[in-house]
């Protein structure tokens, strides 16, 4: 089984080349008109969907594997080293989650405690700023399938002029938690425009309510 991702960003779903996995994302305002046009779509086309869930496993996402989450830091540049324990320490530990930063880490592996793998690289100009996902080996049924490894990556190629590097790791690391895209820009799920480099309470309750 291929590579999942969960993230994309700044016009990915236009890419010629992509993976089978389903992608969502937020975009740079140039595809904003888009994205919108999308959204409106896809409202039409599913007129069931009451829940304001943003929380749960499929179309890329998957849960962390326990609610102790080892974050191993490869290779990061020093903005998104602090960007990634930022949000160890002041969004994950706050809530029901317990993390713990590895440091200086130069493989992701199961075997070293490895829950969540940070790289950031110049990864060209792929579409994305940020991305998520499954690595290591999914398990469990849907809406609750965690993955024993996800990995975010953020793409220095991009500069990104709208979020900082800590409201992108708020929001690759909430998706290797669990939690999905909100239109709300109150949490950094948000995927309109600018965010805060936090979760909302709707979020922290889902993550608790999961770990
Ligand atoms: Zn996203």
């Amino acid at each position: 089984m291929g590579v999942r991702a969960s993230e994309i960003e700044q016009g990915r779903l236009h890419a010629p080349t992509r993976s089978t996995a389903q992608r969502s994302a937020w975009r740079s305002p140039a595809w904003r008109q888009v994205r919108v046009l999308v959204v409106t779509v896809l409202a039409v086309a599913v007129p069931a969907v009451a829940s304001a869930s943003n929380f749960g496993s499929g179309g890329g996402i998957f849960l962390a594997e326990d609610s102790t989450p080892g974050i191993a830091r490869l290779s990061l540049t020093n903005g998104f080293v602090n960007a990634v324990t930022y949000v160890a320490t002041s969004v994950y530990d706050p809530t029901d989650l317990n993390s713990s930063v590895q440091a200086n880490q130069t493989n992701c592996a199961d075997a070293l405690g490895h829950d969540v793998c940070a790289f950031d690289d110049a990864y060209g100009v792929t579409g994305w700023l940020g991305i998520m996902d499954c690595v290591g080996t999914p398990f469990g049924a849907d809406p609750t399938v965690r993955c024993t490894r996800n990995r975010v990556r953020f793409n220095l190629s991009y500069v990104a002029t709208v979020n900082s590097p800590h409201s992108v790791a708020c929001h690759e690391m909430g998706h290797a938690v669990g939690l999905r895209h909100t239109a709300l820009t109150s949490s950094c799920l948000s995927n309109v425009g600018a965010f805060p480099p936090v979760w909302n309470a709707h979020d922290v309750a889902h993550v608790n309510a999961n770990y």
